[in-house]
């Protein structure tokens, strides 16, 4: 397959956690992907454990991308994370805005994400490959869908160098975000960002809190299973590995994969595509 694959994992919060995600990295890293990236908690929560869990990634011999949102923070704290990234060697940034807990209320010096890409262009030139988050089926926050595609093709402008998308389970809302964007003159790769089905009251939380549209077919087929964890993951390979197939006809540079910190659903999915 010569398209881009990416996988994502957050930063363990324990010792446990991290010797098993170790485990994980070296599972998924005999698939050859291009990079790993690694979240940021929101207003820098997780600052050190994405930085620690970005060297390990490095020093296991794959390619890190720490992703770095700027809301709450302050131009000076967002130099000194890209001076310790940019000591280690690191090419790849995911650059977004993130979201504030409710409650904590200080903005910060940036506002949205196309901010920090300038900002992080003005700082360290062409040092970065920026990646940005793109909305097939619009961010929860945006006034209208061409706003929200203005906005992203704002970030572009700015100077980021590809795009991963939300996740979404509706193929036609990627290839129409993609033309749309296109049509405004927007022509870096958007590569799909992928969620494997495992469980579904947790596929349920994140969808309604992110925006992604979960088919009414595919909710009700997943209520049906209860808690029969082995056909939920049977059907969710079936679902997510069509539609990454679909992606891919259909021109998708390639894919980026929300992993959850686990392999097995993962690489359910990528040796369906390898047989397909
Ligand atoms: C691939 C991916 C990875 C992610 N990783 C993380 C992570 O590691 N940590 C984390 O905290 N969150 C992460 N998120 C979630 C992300 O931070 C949230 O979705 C956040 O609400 C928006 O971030 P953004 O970078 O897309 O923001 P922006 O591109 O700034 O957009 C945010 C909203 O503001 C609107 N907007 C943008 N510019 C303007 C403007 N000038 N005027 C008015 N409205 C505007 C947009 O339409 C949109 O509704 C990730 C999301 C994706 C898709």
């Amino acid at each position: 397959m010569n398209k881009t694959f990416s996988f994502e994992f957050f930063p363990p919060k324990t010792p446990e956690g991290e010797t098993k995600l170790r485990a994980v990295h070296a599972q998924l890293a005999t698939v050859g992907p291009a990079f790993f990236s690694v979240t940021f908690g929101a207003g820098g929560s997780t600052r050190e454990g994405t930085l620690q869990t970005i060297d390990w990634i490095t020093a296991a011999g794959s390619q890190g991308a720490p992703h770095l949102s700027c809301i709450g923070s302050t131009r000076e704290n967002i130099r000194a994370i890209l001076g310790e990234y940019r000591a280690r060697g690191v090419r790849r940034i995911v650059a977004l805005r993130g979201d504030l807990p409710s409650g904590h209320g200080a903005a910060g010096e940036f506002r949205y994400a196309n901010e920090l890409v300038e900002f992080i262009r003005a700082e360290t030139g062409d040092w970065f490959h920026l990646e940005v988050a793109a909305y097939p089926e619009f961010h929860p926050q945006a006034r209208n869908p061409q706003d929200d595609l203005r906005a992203f093709v704002r970030k572009v402008q700015a100077g980021a160098n590809s795009a991963i998308t939300q996740y979404f389970f509706n193929a036609d809302a990627y290839f129409r975000f993609v033309e749309e964007v296109a049509a405004l003159g927007c022509g870096v790769p958007v590569v799909p960002g992928i969620m494997p089905i495992t469980n579904s009251s947790q596929l349920a939380r994140f969808s309604d809190a992110c925006g992604a549209e979960i088919p009414r077919w595919v909710r009700r087929r997943l209520e049906s299973f209860g808690d029969d964890r082995a056909s939920i993951r049977a059907f969710g390979l079936d679902v997510v590995a069509a539609l990454c197939e679909r992606l891919l006809a259909g021109g998708a540079p390639g894919l980026h994969f929300y992993t959850m910190n686990q392999a097995d659903a993962t690489l359910a999915i990528w040796r369906r595509l390898r047989q397909g």
